[in-house]
């Protein structure tokens, strides 16, 4: 593309990830096809063990996506009609998907003005007689502010389900992400922290009969071959994506620690728009070890400012521009504009730039440049 200029910087870049892997991925993908141990099998038992040790938690239940994940756990929980799930709106559409897919209604709380991440202090209002779990979501790769979270839920007797779709390996006061709730959630989409090479998800937890319940439940309600113990579904891991996880899980901590370091460039790069308050960074408090599935900007004329970074090159994304209760999907539930100010606002100021582990310096400066340049 002579003439063009320089590539553009992506949001996301798997290409790079792909050529530092190259051998031991098509190695580990050929395996699984020689085996023609498509579904499920080996390599999906052996990743569910690897995860769950990961996480610091008994037992990973593999599954075709993270919606599903959330699916399985809300179920299995015994989440359905007639029950509320308190969560945010604030997050991808999934958390609160899920819990409507089981018949179950979300009642969002709103979220933090500096971590963007669910308000505890907001919780307690928001139960009612029919309140069945909280279900925090890690948004950007932080955890949410899990200790108050998890006392209101043990004295209310509310079940805790992370959505951790976005916080593969973030702790929290030293406990991983997916190691605190009664279950966890978790999405191997191609993007996450964690990817697979297609969809992929898991459920996480400490509880055993949980894990078996999920277990048949992804399998059809399978007890054993030809016996149902009851109406399941399918949404099992396969065997090629176990495979790629596996390869992958291995240089997990490294990507993240990657991740941090590109995000502490752009802390540095950025400092003096942030001390001149003309954008705002999201909070990371010192407590959490924040893996950056994001890095996100708060930025007040953000569509202009989103459209001249795209103009120039620089692929930079919204998560999320429009709160879930505002989607045409949830206009059902009847909760209307204005009722969650801060998750409003954050809606219209957040813009996430480039970061991978792969992210160049000279990448991180070219999307500085290209962000001060929008922003006079
Ligand atoms: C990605 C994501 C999901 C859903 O995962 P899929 O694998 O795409 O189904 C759920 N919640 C959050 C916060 C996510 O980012």
């Amino acid at each position: 593309m002579a003439g063009t200029g320089p590539e553009p910087v992506n949001l996301v870049d798997l290409k790079a990830q792909y050529a530092s892997i190259k051998d031991e991925l098509d190695a580990a993908i050929s395996r699984v096809i020689g085996k023609t141990a498509f579904i499920l099998g080996e390599e999906a038992a052996e990743f569910e063990k690897e995860f769950a040790a990961y996480c610091g938690a008994a037992h990973a239940v593999g599954c075709g996506n993270g919606t599903d994940a959330l699916e399985l756990a809300y179920e299995a929980l015994g989440i359905g009609p007639g029950s509320e799930v308190i969560t945010v709106a604030h997050t991808f559409i999934a958390t609160a998907e899920a819990a409507v897919r089981v018949g179950a209604r979300p009642v969002f709380v709103d979220v933090r003005d500096d971590t963007l991440l669910m308000d505890a202090s907001k919780v307690e209002a928001a139960i009612t007689d029919r309140t069945a779990a909280i279900v925090p979501v890690h948004l950007y790769g932080q955890c949410a502010d899990m200790d108050p979270i998890l006392e209101i839920a043990r004295r209310r007797g509310i079940r805790v389900i992370e959505d951790a779709a976005q916080a593969h390996g973030a702790m929290y006061k030293g406990r991983r992400a997916g190691s605190m709730g009664d279950a966890a959630a978790f999405s191997f989409y191609p993007g996450k922290n964690l990817g697979a090479y297609g969809d992929a998800g898991a459920v996480v937890t400490n509880d055993p009969a949980l894990a078996a319940r999920m277990r048949k439940a992804r399998d059809h309600g399978s007890a054993s071959k030809y016996d149902h113990e009851f109406v399941g579904r399918n949404s099992r891991l396969d065997g090629i994506q176990a495979a790629v996880l596996r390869v992958k899980l291995k240089r997990l901590d490294a990507w993240n620690e990657a991740r941090r370091a590109a995000a502490a460039r752009y802390d540095g790069l950025l400092k003096d728009l942030f001390d001149s308050g003309r954008i705002r960074r999201v909070a990371a408090p010192h407590h959490c070890r924040h893996v950056y599935h994001l890095y996100v900007v708060r930025v007040p004329d953000r569509d202009r400012v989103f459209e001249e970074l795209n103009a120039a090159g620089i692929r930079a994304g919204m998560h999320y521009p429009v709160p879930l209760h505002m989607q045409r999907a949830f206009a059902g539930l009847g909760v209307p504009e204005g009722s969650l100010p801060v998750t409003e606002r954050a809606a219209a100021e957040v813009l996430s730039l480039p970061l991978y582990p792969e992210l160049t310096d000279a990448q991180a400066h070219r999307v500085a440049r290209a962000l001060r340049a929008a922003l006079r």
